[in-house]
């Protein structure tokens, strides 16, 4: 069997593993995804001379949710740098749930751009002008990373505009602390666009790579941020991508990650790989069950725990 081969089958062999699993539910409070296929179990890996391998499935559209957040913090990093960007938003775990109505004690800003009071930041920061307004900015950046022009699920996005007054709760009280440099209002409609951005698995993975592969994109070779951005996002990723999961899934699976409400999960295996799973039902913390399990076996059977490979 040939190299390339040895991966497709391992991918299958995780799905094959973990398909039956029967855990956890789609998430609901955006009604849109409660329609989603619980069964859909799709799997993709990117290496870094760009080759794709998938199984199941891997070419399934879904909407990004909040596996967009790294990627828009990427963004925000390369436009203002590190040190603007922290004025606004800190990077220390939360410990919290995604959508925690919490601050950071003394600063008042959003505890890391993971959770969503970060995301929002973020997404605020993204300069918007009349010749490029901030939203085509962010998409034509995810795009980049992903290696394909992208679009918007109208009907997801809508779905959580509707639904969606605990975030624009969470976008008032961080300005009434002086840390949210747009109207509230329009950086949350500017959040739910970025998170109803429609992507698949092997879009994930290849988004994935890209961080992995220090900014540039291994499938299409272009440079999308630079390599510093790059480990700042993974770093981040790697103390706050779980949310209050996120040290126990460095303890167990030991890479950087980022899940999203919609089922897609990525991990990055820095200077190797980008890997992704799609597969609607969640566990507590609102990550995918399946991609859980699928990604720590993966990592125990090859040994690919950072602290193992320094
Ligand atoms: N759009 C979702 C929200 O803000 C994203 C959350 C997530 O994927 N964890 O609630």
């Amino acid at each position: 069997m040939s190299a390339a081969d040895a991966v497709t089958d391992s991918l299958q062999s995780l799905r094959d593993r973990f398909v039956g699993v029967r855990e956890g539910r789609p998430a609901d409070y955006i009604p849109q995804l409660a329609l989603a296929d619980p069964d859909a179990f799709g799997l993709a890996l990117v290496s870094m001379d760009g080759h794709r391998y998938v199984a199941g499935e891997a070419e399934v559209p879904f909407t990004l949710q909040s596996v967009s957040k790294p990627f828009v913090y990427a963004l925000a990093l390369s436009l203002l740098g590190l040190d603007e960007v922290s004025r606004w938003v800190g990077a220390e775990p939360s410990g919290e749930a995604f959508n925690a109505i919490s601050l950071e004690p003394g600063t008042g800003r959003p505890a890391n751009a993971m959770v969503n009071a970060g995301a929002i930041v973020t997404t605020a920061l993204i300069p918007d002008t009349p010749d490029d307004p901030a939203f085509d900015r962010i998409l034509r950046c995810l795009g980049c990373f992903a290696g394909r022009e992208l679009d918007v699920d109208e009907e997801v996005f809508s779905s959580e505009s509707v639904t969606g007054d605990r975030n624009r709760a969470l976008a008032y009280l961080i300005r009434s602390t002086g840390t949210m440099p747009v109207d509230p209002v329009l950086a949350v409609d500017r959040y739910f666009r970025q998170c109803a951005i429609r992507v698949t698995a092997v879009d994930l993975a290849t988004m994935a790579a890209t961080l992995a592969y220090g900014g540039v994109n291994p499938v299409t070779r272009e440079r999308v941020v630079s390599a510093e951005v790059a480990a700042r996002v993974l770093a981040v990723m790697a103390t706050c991508g779980m949310y209050d999961g996120s040290g126990d899934w460095l303890l167990r699976v030991g890479l950087p990650a980022k899940s999203g409400v919609s089922g897609g999960l990525i991990a990055v295996g820095p200077a190797r790989f980008g890997v992704a799973t799609y597969s609607p039902p969640l566990d507590a913390t609102g990550g995918s069950v399946r991609g859980h399990a699928a990604l720590e076996a993966m990592s125990d059977r090859y040994g690919l725990h950072l602290m193992l490979n320094p």
